[in-house]
């Protein structure tokens, strides 16, 4: 029994140091389908906390064909992918997606994974292994931090998008195999890799390079074909993951390379082997948000982001904080410390408008901030409602500052 109390008071104690610290998270329950209107924690709110960058989440369509799909393969694939639960949708799912996104490479082909977490994990242990060094950016999402360990390669972090550095680095190395990984669209700062040098780079080393597109993915490039699509580069070195429970408004997420990348994958990545393969009726609506994003539709929602991202780009300068040079939908405000991050949240929540704090460990110490996620689901009215709670909230903000050094 007194072992049992201490297991508890050990994880207790730990819990009030998050408290004390500020880093405690909190859920908030949704109460409506994912939009710029929400119900959150039983109110009426704003939300510019979502990923559903062209605010498909609850798109007619993809409900309709979530449902068709239901109706046509049942609920649940009843497998794993290579037992039994690679199903019709599936496969048609994999051809859509290499033809949307694989103009990158010769002979595309993806791989349908039920995350985007699980699909990172799944090609670094793929490519990399004892005797590979990962190259990787220091602001690279968790799940590619975490493949990386998982892969048991050794490790090396170049600073934030530093190319000088990286170039350095793998000059030095001696590794036998070598793989560079990098976001594309860096999900809490909103900026853009330098992806053609990353692409000389990797050549010029005989590096794999992967990149994570979570972020670019229906939103850059022509028709939302995403980031390396926008920058117009191929290589056969090129491995993109991208996900699908963000701009694609459902989940799961793909690897796409060369065919013979995929057929690796299929063969030796064991987070794709030993899991089951998700609802074949989630791919089903994945394959008509495809059609969605890349058609006209798609074009007139990217315009209406693009236009939010503007406006929100000169909103953000007039306030008393610092915000990150953003072109994308994730528009960075940089408060600092724990406290004044969640103050500033908690005002804004006082406002009906939900903006998400972000804290260590997710951004480094120092930096919490707003993370003020667009989508074309919002309304100019929308931006006007969070530019007067914020521009509202900077002046209390500078009074304060005034009044504590009078
Ligand atoms: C969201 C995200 C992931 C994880 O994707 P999920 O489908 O949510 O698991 C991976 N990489 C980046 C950069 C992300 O932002």
């Amino acid at each position: 029994m007194t072992q049992h109390t201490s297991l508890l008071d050990t994880l207790e104690h730990g819990l009030r140091e998050l408290d004390a610290q500020g880093l405690r998270r909190r859920r908030r329950t949704i109460d409506s389908p994912c939009s710029a209107h929400m119900v959150v924690d039983g109110r009426d709110s704003i939300g510019f906390a979502s990923n559903d960058y062209l605010g498909l989440a609850a798109h007619p369509q993809l409900v309709a064909a979530l449902a068709e799909g239901a109706q046509r393969y049942g609920a649940g694939s009843g497998g794993s992918h290579l037992l039994g639960g690679h199903s019709r949708a599936h496969a048609q799912l994999e051809d859509d997606l290499a033809a949307f996104a694989g103009g990158f490479v010769d002979a595309p082909r993806a791989l349908y994974f039920s995350t985007g977490y699980i699909a990172n994990l799944a090609v670094l242990t793929a490519l990399a292994g004892r005797g590979t060094t990962i190259f990787s950016d220091a602001l690279n999402h968790a799940s590619l931090i975490d493949g990386a360990r998982l892969s048991r390669a050794d490790i090396q972090i170049y600073p934030h998008a530093d190319m000088d550095a990286l170039s350095a680095m793998l000059e030095a190395s001696d590794a036998r195999a070598k793989v560079i990984v990098s976001d594309t669209v860096f999900s809490m700062d909103g900026d853009v890799a330098p992806l053609a040098r990353l692409v000389e780079l990797a050549e010029k080393h005989g590096a794999w390079l992967v990149v994570d597109d979570a972020h670019g993915l229906g939103v850059l490039g022509p028709q939302g074909r995403g980031a390396l699509a926008e920058a117009a580069l191929r290589s056969p070195n090129l491995v993109m993951v991208g996900t699908l429970g963000k701009a694609a408004g459902v989940s799961g997420a793909f690897i796409c390379a060369h065919d013979t990348v995929i057929e690796w994958h299929v063969q030796r990545a064991r987070p794709y082997i030993f899991t089951t393969a998700s609802s074949p009726a989630v791919a089903h609506a994945v394959s008509e948000s495809l059609r969605l994003i890349a058609g006209e539709e798609g074009d007139a929602r990217r315009a209406h982001l693009k236009h939010l991202i503007g406006r929100t780009r000169s909103m953000l300068k007039e306030t008393c904080w610092q915000p990150v040079d953003s072109h994308t939908a994730v528009q960075p405000l940089v408060i600092g410390s724990n406290d004044a991050t969640l103050a500033l949240q908690a005002a804004l929540e006082r406002d009906g408008l939900w903006v998400p704090a972000i804290r260590p460990p997710t951004v480094p110490v120092g930096t919490s901030r707003l993370r003020i996620s667009l989508s074309a689901a919002h309304s100019d009215a929308d931006l006007d409602r969070l530019n007067a709670a914020l521009q509202r909230a900077s002046l209390d903000a500078q009074k304060q500052v005034q009044e504590s050094t009078q």
